[in-house]
């Protein structure tokens, strides 16, 4: 069985790396036979009203500078639609997951950017954006990626609907509150068992909120071949990971939707991972 996957060439315009390589993820998933891709529909923008401030959401839609570039990608109008294409596939992904259980959607998931900016590459909150735009859903977001989920946990102080959960190896200033646990661990340092007492954690933590929709950031960048890792997890333990989250899904029956987030290792090689990560739900949830 294939994968309902979210993309469309929006996604990856050439000119901007940490995009385009989703399209290389993309073909690798044709090519392993794994997913059932499809483009999202145009978002309509009026979703994003109150998501972040209106003065912010302005500049980012209309370029104005020097707010349009403030998450350090230079703004230019393929890198908003690209922004605004991964938001309108967020959406259907989560559609399609509390419908059918799962979903992914190949794209990165925002989690730094704040309400009043973009931040660390991340221009909207695609994470946030989920419970913004479904405020009868409680949303939990089970973030693995390299860095803190810094944004979502801001905005899960913001959102009565909104959970984060984050296992980072590089902190961005997530230091966890009433709904957001944060969970610094360095394999190198730590081992993986604290990895996987993490991951029990946030088992326990989803037991207890019994939430409508997880949001998982399966982060590519906290592989050990990434340069920007810290949390240094080999191939092996990425697998083992992805499959520890899948199977605390399936065994609370909590529909989720799969996000590829960071990874700035060769394109083909964050290919190769975000592979793995898709292989490993359709393994663990389409059987
Ligand atoms: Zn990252």
């Amino acid at each position: 069985m294939r994968v309902r996957v979210f993309f469309s060439a929006d996604y990856a315009p050439a000119g901007i790396p940490s995009l385009a390589r989703l399209g290389v993820a993309a073909a690798e998933f044709e090519r392993q036979g794994l997913a059932d891709i499809r483009a999202p529909a145009p978002l309509d923008v009026d979703v994003l009203r109150g998501l972040h401030d209106e003065a912010y959401l302005q500049a980012f839609l209309r370029g104005r500078e020097p707010l349009a570039s403030s998450q350090g990608i230079a703004w230019s109008p393929a890198m908003r639609d690209a922004t605004l294409a991964m938001l309108a596939g967020q959406i259907e992904a989560a559609r399609h997951a509390l419908a059918h259980g799962m979903a992914m959607n190949l794209a990165r998931g925002f989690h730094h950017a704040v309400y009043e900016r973009g931040s660390g590459f991340c221009p909207i909150n695609g994470l946030a954006l989920v419970a913004h735009a479904m405020p009868d859903q409680r949303v939990f977001v089970v973030d693995c990626d390299e860095h803190g989920g810094n944004g979502t946990e801001e905005y899960a102080a913001r959102l009565p609907n909104l959970f984060n959960a984050s296992i980072f190896g590089t902190r961005f200033g997530c230091v966890g509150h009433a709904r957001s646990w944060a969970f610094e661990v360095r394999v190198p340092r730590d081992g993986f068992a604290a990895y996987a007492a993490a991951l029990k954690r946030i088992e326990q933590r989803l037991e207890r909120e019994r939430p409508d929709l997880v949001l998982y950031q399966a982060g590519a960048d906290c592989h050990v071949g990434d340069p920007k890792s810290r949390a240094c997890l080999s191939t092996r333990r990425m697998l083992e990971r992805d499959l520890r989250v899948f199977r605390m899904v399936r065994r609370l029956g909590l529909p989720i939707v799969v996000v590829v987030a960071g990874g700035y290792q060769r394109a083909s090689a964050v290919a190769r991972l975000n592979a793995q990560t898709l292989r490993a739900a359709r393994h663990v949830l389409l059987r």
